[in-house]
This record gives structure tokens, C-alpha cells and sequence, in this order.
């Protein structure tokens, strides 16, 4: 009776599992493209996915050579990409007309679908160019779906002020009253760019079920894991440490001891639980359909 009326008691309020780390994974140095050079997180041995997420790129340099080769045109059948751009231009082109300069702070979210062919080219001959990709698998009845774009700029991704020092970029999901501005219903993401200043507290809710990771891109944070008992703990993060988070219903984050203020996103959503058949940029259901792919890809049927 007593446990009860705390628990719906709680429940009023924020949730009451905070997620905990499961694992850290570092990056792995790579390249793809014409030769830019990447560190990749997901999508490598470490961590080949985590359903839905079936790659993550961070890029991060100011020296030109490293990213000046850009990603001529290549195809993308099956899933989505998430380009976040932080630093530095990159011209979008594609097979159906549709162009365009992702800057500073935007974000392009690609539905691929049923097949795209373009390129992505620094617009840019020097300068630092920083920023992510991510992909997100489609669920096999939206694999081939028209292709779409949702493409914003930076002064159209609102910002959510939660808690002292804390600042919150607003990509997809929702934070306090702040919505992002994507919609993906199938996976029901969750994409934030937190900036903690030194010891400030951000909880966030995070439904039941999806899978969650926290990525740091500049100084550390802490993952305050607390459980339905009132146990608590907490794993620190340094700069490009991915962790993958465990159960729970909410996730806490605490900036770290640095001089300035510390960088993460926080990624969350949906597992497909569906069988995967990826090669490169195809990501289908059965090793059938990753054939077909090849196929229409060669005989421009994209
Ligand atoms: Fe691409």
C-alpha cells in the first residue's frame, strides 16, 4: 500500500529510473567518400548498430586535406540520414533536383527510401568543418517510401533553457515545452544537442524500451544512473566516448569539472527489432531485396 502511493506519487512528477551505461565505446578512426577522414562510432567492430541507429560519423578537423574530397555521388536505398552540421559548409545535390548548403548548426534529415544518388561536398576551401552523420534504420514498409527531405537551419532549431547552465538544441523530440522540428513516427526519435556548463543537472525523459546513447564532443559529462529504490551512481564520459545506455525511463546528465562547458547529443528511439540486410549504402530486410538494390541502382532506376 505504502510502496504504491509513492510510486503513483512519483509517477506525477519525472520518471523513475534514470538509465545507467551499459558500455563506453571510443571511435574508430576512418575514412569514406573520396578520402575525408572520420571518426566512426557506430556502425563499426565495437558497435556494429544499436536498433534503430545503424551508423554514426563524427567529423571534426581544420585541416582542409582531411575533408576536401567531400562524398561524390553514391546511392542510398532503405534507412535515413541525419546530417548536423556544427562547423563549416557542405553542398547537398541529388538525382531528383533537389540541392542545397547545409551551414553552420542546420540539420538535414534524409529519407532515402526507395533510393536517392547524390553527393556531399565541402563548400569550403578551408576552415574547420565539424559535425555528424547519423543513420536511422526505416521499418520494412516505409523502406521504400518516397525519398523526403526535412532540412532546417540553425535559427529554426529551437533551444530549451531546462536548468541553470544547461542549453538544449532541439533537434528531434521534445524537451520541457520545446518541440524539434522532425517527425519520423516509425522511430520516434529523440536527437538533442546539450551543452552543460561545469556541475549543471539535465533530466530528460526517455520512453521505456528505446534504445539511447550519449555522445561527448567537448569536455565531460557524468550519466547519473538512479533506480525505483533511490540508488544512484555515475559514470564519468570524457570528449568522444559514446555510451550506450541501459533500461530505464529517463536519462541524467551532469556537466563536467572542466574549465568551460561541456558538449553531448543525446540520441533515442524506436527499435525496429526486424531482420537487417545492409551492404554500404543499402540497408534492406533480406539479402533479396539488398540484390534488387544493386540491381536498380545499376540500371538507374533510382
Ligand atoms: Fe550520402
Amino acid at each position: 500500500m505504502s510502496t504504491k502511493a509513492v510510486r503513483s506519487e512519483s509517477a506525477k512528477g519525472s520518471a523513475t529510473v534514470a538509465r545507467g551505461v551499459a558500455r563506453i565505446v571510443r571511435g574508430m578512426p576512418t575514412s569514406d567518400g573520396a578520402g575525408v577522414k572520420l571518426t566512426r562510432v557506430i556502425g563499426q567492430p565495437q558497435l556494429a548498430d544499436l536498433d534503430p541507429f545503424l551508423l554514426l560519423d563524427e567529423f571534426g578537423t581544420d585541416n582542409p586535406g582531411d575533408y576536401i574530397a567531400g562524398f561524390p555521388e553514391h546511392p542510398h536505398r532503405g534507412f535515413e540520414t541525419v546530417t548536423y552540421m556544427l562547423d563549416g559548409r557542405m553542398r547537398h545535390r541529388d538525382n531528383h533536383g533537389h540541392e542545397g548548403v547545409l551551414a553552420p548548426g542546420s540539420v538535414q534529415w534524409m529519407t532515402a527510401g526507395r533510393g536517392i544518388v547524390h553527393s556531399e561536398m565541402p563548400e569550403q576551401q578551408e576552415g574547420r568543418m565539424r559535425g555528424f552523420q547519423l543513420w536511422i534504420n526505416l521499418p520494412a514498409r516505409d523502406k521504400m517510401t518516397a525519398p523526403r527531405y526535412q532540412e532546417f537551419g540553425s535559427e529554426r532549431i529551437p533551444v530549451a533553457t531546462p536548468g541553470a547552465g544547461v542549453r538544449v538544441k532541439v533537434i528531434a523530440g521534445r524537451v520541457g515545452d520545446v518541440s524539434g522540428p522532425i517527425a519520423q513516427p516509425a522511430t520516434d526519435p529523440i536527437y538533442l544537442d546539450v551543452e552543460l556548463a561545469p556541475g549543471a543537472r539535465f533530466s530528460q525523459a526517455v520512453p521505456a524500451g528505446y534504445a539511447a546513447f550519449v555522445y561527448v564532443f567537448e569536455g565531460s559529462v557524468q550519466v547519473l544512473r538512479g533506480d525505483a529504490e533511490g540508488g544512484q551512481d555515475a559514470t564519468p564520459l570524457g570528449t568522444h566516448d559514446l555510451a550506450v545506455l541501459t533500461e530505464g525511463d529517463r536519462v541524467e546528465l551532469q556537466g563536467g569539472a572542466g574549465a568551460g562547458p561541456s558538449r553531448v547529443i543525446l540520441v533515442a528511439g524506436k527499435p525496429l527489432r526486424e531482420p537487417v540486410a545492409k551492404y554500404g549504402p543499402f540497408v534492406m530486410n533480406t539479402r533479396e531485396e539488398l540484390q534488387r538494390a544493386f540491381q536498380d541502382y545499376q540500371s538507374g532506376r533510382f
